[in-house]
């Protein structure tokens, strides 16, 4: 299998700073060992997220001088609506300034303290934003979804069974939506099978519930149907878009995933009702209803990126480069997250080190590791982003797995590039021995790993047996 050729040619070029070993090791150091804090102009392979770090098109940027600034009623919101219809189907479409807000404006309208929004996994935001309705989320993937050693091509599917239970225990009226991620992000950009959205809607019908997609990453979702499920072979990823969106009642979006923009989303929903109040919402907080939060070349941004996300050259070339990297890791005996999903590539941090307990951070310890020896950026996704200490028991619980995620911005980086972060982390896997555990030195009571401070241990430390 070969990397996949760029379906583009480059046009204007951002020049990469050299950055020498020794400066940072310096850097990473005064950073704490924290990815987070180190400047990102330090960085040659940035692969913290895909999310606002695409490239736009020169159609795109062209669409930027035609913003039409008007307070009301610019023409950039006409040709976003109208795009959202012509792909999502939904009538009434509200652009935000970014996914979350789509989040909470609709939350804050339709939830109520002690209601359930069941989703196949919430996504951070997601999650939050329900929370703070006082309400509960909670995660119905399929079993497979979990299981980091399972092959099943849909691994981000809603299990059925599960929402049926839950909804015949709650009642509509605990659950004023059901919300599908398509791709399942939380779990690895693991997609969803049509198949399974149609159960889902069957599911939400018997019991009169709405259903919402969490629609970032749609186009790679519709992509993995096309290749995968039985009988989309023939369909392109617009027309399964259509049938997809036609099974739900609405959708959140952020636009900085699948709408290949750095900033923007929306809100496209077909209840009237709902869009009444969250309109009257939106102007509170975020701005007129025809800009959203957002100046009129970004609507203009966002319309051209939704259309340019569902061409197919695109798409294969997009998944292709994850793929292959995956494929070059795998083939290399990397231990990775079987099969990869449609934005990133997960090492599996300890299979990786084995000789590094969870209480020593092995997925941060590769993490600086990566930064030090090669300028790559990565982010972890494990003890030190869910360890936490037992409130009754005062012990230390860590999650399941500890993971690395390397998630590959869209239209950004070169094969060349992506070759050689595929070559960088081989050879630390060589190396692996060298990969001294780590200590936490500062941690903020919540959401530590941005804050986090961390140190090496010693040689002697290090040598000794782990607690
Ligand atoms: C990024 C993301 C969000 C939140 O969007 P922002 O634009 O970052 O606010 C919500 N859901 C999923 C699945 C995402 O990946």
């Amino acid at each position: 299998m070969r990397f996949p050729a760029e379906p583009f040619r480059i046009k204007v070029v951002e020049p990469l700073r050299r950055v020498t070993r020794e400066e940072r090791e310096r850097l990473i150091r005064e950073a704490g060992l924290n990815i987070f804090s180190v400047p990102a102009d330090s960085i040659y392979v940035d692969l913290l997220t895909d999310s606002g770090t695409s490239a736009m098109s020169d159609h795109q940027w062209a669409g930027l001088m035609m913003g039409d600034e008007s307070y009301a009623g610019s023409k950039n919101y006409y040709h976003l609506a109208e795009t959202v219809r012509g792909i999502f189907g939904y009538p009434h479409v509200i652009p935000t300034h970014q996914g979350r807000m789509a989040e909470n404006l609709l939350f804050t309208t339709i939830l109520k303290a002690g209601d359930v929004v069941p989703n196949n996994i919430h996504f951070d935001t997601t999650r939050a934003n329900v929370e703070h309705q006082g309400a509960e989320a909670r995660d119905l993937v399929i079993d497979e979804g979990l299981d980091p050693a399972s092959l099943h091509p849909f691994k981000g599917n809603l299990d059925p069974v599960k929402l049926e239970r839950a909804l015949r225990q709650l009642g509509r009226e605990r659950v004023p939506l059901v919300m599908l991620t398509v791709t399942n992000n939380s779990g690895g950009g693991q997609p969803v099978a049509m198949a399974n959205v149609r159960q889902v809607r069957e599911v939400c019908d018997r019991h009169g519930v709405p259903l919402i997609f969490d629609a970032c990453r749609f186009a790679e979702n519709c992509w993995f149907i096309q290749q995968r499920e039985p009988g989309y072979a023939d369909k392109s990823v617009r027309e399964i878009a259509r049938e997809m969106f036609a099974l739900g009642h609405g959708c959140t979006m952020s636009a900085k995933k699948d709408g290949l923009v750095n900033i923007g989303g929306f809100l496209a929903l077909t209840n009237a009702e709902w869009v009444e109040k969250i309109t009257n919402l939106l102007i509170l907080v975020e701005g007129f209803p025809t800009y959203g939060g957002l100046a009129g070349r970004d609507l203009e941004g966002m319309a051209r990126g939704l259309e340019e996300v569902l061409n197919e050259d695109y798409l294969a070339f997009r998944i292709g480069q994850v793929a292959q990297l995956a494929a070059m890791l795998d083939q290399a005996g990397v231990p990775i997250v079987k099969p990869p999903g449609g934005h990133a590539v997960y090492l599996d941090a300890r299979r990786f080190l084995p000789h590094l307990p969870q209480s020593q951070y092995p997925g941060q310890a590769l993490v600086v590791a990566l930064y030090r020896d090669f300028g790559i950026r990565a982010v972890e996704v494990g003890s030190l982003m869910f360890g936490h200490r037992d409130a009754a028991s005062g012990q230390m619980v860590f999650p399941e797995l500890d993971l690395v995620r390397l998630a590959i911005p869209r239209r950004v980086y070169t094969t060349e590039q992506i070759r050689f972060v595929g070559e960088s982390v081989i050879q630390l896997h060589h190396e692996k021995q060298r990969l001294k555990g780590l200590r936490l030195t500062y941690e903020a009571p919540v959401l530590r790993h941005f804050t986090a401070r961390l140190e090496e241990l010693s040689d002697a430390e290090a040598a000794a047996p782990a607690r």
